[in-house]
């Protein structure tokens, strides 16, 4: 018998990202990463910078999901991505640049504010990096 569908809906600042029936659906949130079903109870959850990877009845696609949010209800979960990239749209250079940025700024940075920030811009980097690399 087919997986259970349910309806996603990825929404960032300008457009519509992505909307259609997957069976699963798994990302990162600042309490670890998870793989979400049909019929999973009502939550919501803070995204935190990870691969996106969507199950539709007849594969997977990849993304880059760097923040936002995400409710979750029985039929539907809809993520309100700040930032979310699929692997053709990245820009290398700029994710080598922005690793290089932030690493530069942890080797030398002792506020912890700048730190936290840097450490946020080298995880984002590093996402970049890794979900371009499967295009
Ligand atoms: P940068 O320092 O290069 O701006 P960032 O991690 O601070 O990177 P975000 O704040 O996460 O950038 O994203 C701002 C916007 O720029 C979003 O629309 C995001 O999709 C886009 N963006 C950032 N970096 C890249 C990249 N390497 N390739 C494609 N789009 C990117």
């Amino acid at each position: 018998m087919a997986e259970k569908s349910f309806r996603l809906e990825i929404i960032s600042p300008d457009r519509i990202f992505y909307t259609n029936d997957v069976t699963m659906v798994e990302y990162n949130t600042v309490d670890g990463e998870v793989g979400v079903y049909a019929e999973h109870i009502p939550m919501t959850q803070i995204i935190a910078p990870g691969r996106l990877t969507i199950t539709e009845e007849n594969g997977q696609k990849t993304a880059a999901l760097l923040s936002g949010f995400v409710e979750i209800t029985p039929e539907k979960v809809t993520i309100l991505a700040e930032a979310v990239e699929w692997p053709q749209n990245i820009d290398v250079a700029r994710a080598r640049r922005a690793r290089q940025r932030a690493q530069q700024i942890l080797e030398q940075e002792t506020d912890e504010r700048e730190t936290a920030l840097a450490e946020a811009a080298l995880a984002r980097a590093l996402v970049r990096l890794d979900t371009a690399e499967i295009k």
